[in-house]
């Protein structure tokens, strides 16, 4: 479907924004990601460049100072925005992206009340950030398995006392989690059940007595996204930060499908810098007294990694639209392109880091952090295996989608 006037907008000030500001600021300072002081990693300066061209409140209502896109179109704006910003830098996309994804929740779920006192602090503040808790040391990709029994349930627990909510128990691998304001945490309201029946969703502020940022964690690649590890002892929310009761994983639905449509545009937006990069580079660097793309060997790569490119761009769009027409396949749709993009784009990122020869693993060469960052999305928001097995059981719930272990 071609892009609308709106649409074709949006895409120019962002590539100008990551033309002009993003990219110039990861060449020139390609050591940057690397400080071991993560709030210094990023300037507030790029934050508040997305804020100037209007793409980090994306998902908040207008009625509370956000950017509300053209209905029926959200998710696809979402996936060409998100592709824009990663073409410039991944981890950068990975910030402003978990802002627009919990905004979409928090507009679903939150009490207007709390909506308005989240969405004028996101809106005001240019370095809010938002994050979304689910994973934990002990169970993440089997939470999206069939096992909707007891053993598999969280074991974050939150308990009601008079009018709070106690919760104990930790996250870990946390977008955003370092430094967020603001997080929706995840924790098991009732034992006795499966987990898709036991699980209620909570908003979290970052001041809440009893939640501590334990750690940042120093990942491969995706850097400046502070990817965080958070610790909650007997931490009390009032009761009407309850987003969902029991049921809150079913409910997530409206996070994980834009969220994996717009995980697979990061990951697209990484794979088309790895083809600009290394097609600029085989036209102008000469070896054997030719310049690279004569030698065929190079031309070939050069067509794979364009096809895989178009391949995923391709599946992209039908699921972006299936979700915004909320089609009944929109889900199986959704896991197959974030774990097909995964693992084409990865195959992108390895022929452009081959194609620049030594160049492409030296760090201030800066083809090796697309290798870097592309693999990142293997793992994020489910790995491939498990995605994989989620599009089998959406395919064919009666058989794959039951739990083996409880019928033999
Ligand atoms: C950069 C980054 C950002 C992230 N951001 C967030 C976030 O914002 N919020 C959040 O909640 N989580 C986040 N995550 C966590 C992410 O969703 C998990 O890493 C992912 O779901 C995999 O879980 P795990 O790391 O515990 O791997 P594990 O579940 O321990 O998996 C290890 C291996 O075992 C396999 N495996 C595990 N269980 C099964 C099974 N039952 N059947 C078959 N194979 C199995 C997996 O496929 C994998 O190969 C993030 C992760 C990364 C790397």
């Amino acid at each position: 479907m071609p892009f609308s006037e709106e649409q074709n907008l949006m895409r120019a000030s962002c590539r100008a924004f990551v033309d002009d500001t993003v990219i110039p600021f990861i060449r020139q300072n390609w050591q940057r990601e690397w400080v071991m002081t993560p709030e210094n990693r990023l300037p507030d300066s790029i934050l508040q460049g997305a804020d100037k061209i209007g793409i980090r409140t994306l998902g908040v209502p207008e009625e509370f100072g956000g950017i509300e896109l053209e209905s029926g179109a959200e998710v696809q704006t979402f996936a060409l925005i998100a592709e824009e910003i990663a073409r410039g830098d991944s981890g950068l996309a990975d910030k402003l992206v978990q802002n627009w994804k919990v905004s979409v929740l928090l507009r679903n779920l939150a009490p207007r009340h709390l909506q308005e006192i989240w969405f004028s602090r996101l809106v005001a503040d240019p370095q809010f950030l938002l994050a979304h808790c689910l994973t934990e040391p002990r169970g993440a990709s089997d939470r999206w398995l069939p096992y909707n029994v007891p053993e598999a349930a969280m074991q974050t627990r939150a308990v009601k006392v008079g009018d709070h909510w106690v919760i104990n128990g930790r996250k870990q691998f946390i977008s955003n989690g370092y430094d967020a304001g603001l997080y929706v945490v995840y924790a098991n309201t009732n034992p006795k059940v499966g987990m898709l029946q036991g699980t209620s969703s909570f908003l979290v502020p970052r001041d809440t007595p009893g939640l501590t940022v334990a750690r940042c964690n120093e990942t491969m690649g995706c850097r400046f996204m502070n990817n965080g590890e958070l610790v909650f002892e007997d931490m009390r929310v009032p009761e009407d930060h309850l987003l969902v009761e029991n049921d809150a994983l079913g409910k997530a639905g409206v996070y994980f499908r834009p969220g994996k449509i717009i995980q697979a545009s990061k990951n697209l937006g990484v794979g088309v810098r790895a083809f600009e990069v290394t097609s600029d580079y085989v036209q102008n660097y000469v070896q054997g007294g030719r310049t690279l793309i004569k030698h065929q060997a190079v031309a070939l790569r050069l067509a794979d990694m364009a096809t895989r490119i178009e391949a995923v761009r391709a599946l992209l769009g039908r699921a972006a639209q299936a979700v915004d027409d909320n089609a009944a396949d929109a889900d199986t749709l959704c896991n197959m392109v974030k774990v097909f993009a995964s693992e084409e784009i990865m195959k992108v990122a390895q022929h452009a880091m081959e194609l620049h020869g030594g160049n492409g693993v030296m760090l201030d060469f800066g083809v090796e952090k697309i290798f870097r960052d592309a693999a990142i999305f293997l793992h994020m928001d489910a790995t491939a295996d498990i995605s994989k097995l989620k599009i089998v059981k959406s395919m064919f719930p009666a058989t794959a989608g039951k739990y083996a272990g409880a019928e033999g």
